[in-house]
């Protein structure tokens, strides 16, 4: 079977990405350390970072691999953090530091300036250098505390409009079917399927 690579060292993305790709007859590879290594420091451009971690994971393993760069982009901070999403607050912060951090900044902003949307460029790339991208967003906005358990990062935090309870409360299945991930990927696996059947 056709073995393909997963280039993330989050355990959150690395799941969502295995469930939402769930229709391919893949063996499904993960990081081994040294594929790790060779993963690039990330800039502040979600398209560059996605291609740079899907080639770099490729170029690593010798497998085709995929990738993605994501982000919480909040109005009333002027679409911070952004690509710095999962530095946002500084080192040594988990997810609840993060969103403690969030909490604080958003301080005193009322209901209607709370608007942010997630954001996911999904990224597929061979070891000789081909890449395709694909981007997916979801709308949504900050709660003041956060309300689930489901997800990772931020969901707890994130309002999903379409559907008027928290990321952090819908089911898996139900976050990947409206999710800016499940959007990015879905929109991708053509290119995914067409680089692994030429691989
Ligand atoms: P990166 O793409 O590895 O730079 O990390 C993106 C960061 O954005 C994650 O570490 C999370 O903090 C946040 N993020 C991205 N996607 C999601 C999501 O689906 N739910 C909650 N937080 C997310």
């Amino acid at each position: 079977m056709v073995e393909l690579l997963v280039a993330t060292e989050n355990p959150g993305k690395l799941h969502e990405v295995r469930a939402i790709l769930d229709v391919l007859s893949v063996e499904w590879l993960t990081l081994r350390p040294e594929w790790a290594a060779a993963l690039p420091d990330e800039g502040d451009d979600y398209e560059a970072n996605a291609r740079a971690k899907a080639l770099a994971g490729a170029a690593a393993s010798g497998r085709v691999a995929v990738g993605d760069d994501s982000g919480l982009e909040v109005e009333a901070l002027h679409g911070a953090p952004g690509p710095r999403s999962a530095r946002y607050g500084g080192p040594g912060l988990d997810d609840a530091g993060r969103n403690a951090h969030l909490l604080g900044a958003l301080r005193g902003v009322g209901p209607d300036a709370r608007g942010a949307r997630f954001v996911c460029v999904a990224a597929v790339a061979t070891p000789e250098g081909g890449c395709a991208v694909a981007r997916g967003e979801c709308e949504g906005a900050i709660l003041d505390a956060p309300r689930g358990r489901e997800g990772f990062g931020y969901d707890p935090l994130f309002w999903v409009r379409e559907r008027s309870c928290t990321m952090a409360e819908l089911a898996p299945s139900e976050k990947h079917a409206l999710s800016h991930r499940g959007r990015a990927f879905r929109s991708l696996r053509p290119e995914i399927e067409r680089l692994l059947a030429a691989s």
